[in-house]
């Protein structure tokens, strides 16, 4: 049931996967799945895997760059651990011409998050090379979308996807989406390019529109969305001519990604059964 929103087991599948979408006309960012690591070595062993898809995206000549997540570089274990791979991903990546997403977490590593992205990006040889994900459910967000704009690192604007306590989040939707198309229009006016993962059409809507009044050409920015979830509307947007680049997930360690997309929309569940029983 996985498979409408996890490429597959293999690398192999992925790349599949990111070429299909790359004939599609869309972009893509690869994600290695799997979070919280308990050794260097397994934190080692899941920065090997982004270096194979760094070298397989290069020969194959796919528009897709990586999308990772500190704790699977062993932010858990030491923060220095998570910072030198991630720093090798960065250097690597700069040296193919690609771009490293550093996922956001849980609110407890926002600020360690923050802190690594800032140093590595500050590293001149590492300059556009890599970026972070800001969440519009935390009231952190404005300020620390300002200091990166300040910084001229690129930011996903996403809604987010954890269970954050009402201390240091929205607990209401209509607030978190308020916030989301505040930020979104900070992220439009800067000079730099981000991109605005949703799936909402009314976020969609309002980023279009708040662009068109503001001369902001489509190609300065680009849409985000998960694998199977709502292709119709990516489709709809290439046609559009605006830049949509599609989230592929893959690997064996599915499990808290896919749980995650059914909580988040439950008749997700439903709709996966009715199609399983159907196969
Ligand atoms: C490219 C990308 C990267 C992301 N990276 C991160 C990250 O680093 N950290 C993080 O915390 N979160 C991340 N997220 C997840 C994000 O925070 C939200 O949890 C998720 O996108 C759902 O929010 P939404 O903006 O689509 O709006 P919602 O208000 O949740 O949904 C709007 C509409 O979108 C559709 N939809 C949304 N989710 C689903 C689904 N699972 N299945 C089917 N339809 C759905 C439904 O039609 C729904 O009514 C990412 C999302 C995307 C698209």
């Amino acid at each position: 049931m996985s498979s409408r929103f996890v490429a597959g087991m293999e690398i192999g599948d992925a790349l599949r996967v990111a070429e299909a979408l790359n004939h599609q006309g869309m972009l893509v960012t690869l994600d290695s799945l799997g979070e919280s690591v308990s050794s260097e070595v397994e934190a080692q062993r899941a920065a090997d895997i982004y270096h194979e898809l760094l070298d397989w995206i290069d020969a194959r000549k796919i528009r897709a760059n990586i999308s990772v997540k500190l704790t699977q570089m062993g932010l858990e274990i030491s923060p220095e651990l998570a910072e030198s791979i991630a720093q090798g991903l960065a250097e690597h990546a700069q040296a193919k011409g690609n771009f490293v997403r550093i996922d956001m977490e849980d609110s407890s590593l926002t600020q360690v998050t923050l802190d690594i992205v800032r140093r590595l990006h500050a590293r001149p040889e590492l300059r556009d090379t890599i970026g972070i994900v800001i969440q519009s459910y935390l009231y952190r967000s404005q300020s620390d979308i300002e200091l990166l704009i300040t910084d001229g690192i690129r930011v996903r604007l996403c809604k987010g996807a954890y269970k954050e306590p009402a201390e240091v989040a929205f607990p209401g939707k209509p607030d978190v989406d308020k916030n989301y198309i505040r930020l979104s229009e900070i992220l439009l006016k800067s000079p730099v390019y981000h991109g605005l993962a949703t799936h909402d059409e009314a976020m969609i809507a309002a980023a279009k529109s708040y662009a068109r009044e503001h001369g902001i050409d489509p190609g300065h920015f680009e849409f985000q969305m998960l694998y199977g979830v709502r292709r119709d509307l990516q489709r709809s947007l290439v046609r559009e001519g605006y830049n949509v680049r599609i989230y592929v997930p893959f690997g064996t360690d599915w499990y808290p990604y896919f749980m995650r997309r059914l909580a988040e929309r439950p008749a997700n569940v439903l709709f996966l059964a009715r199609n399983f029983f159907r196969s």
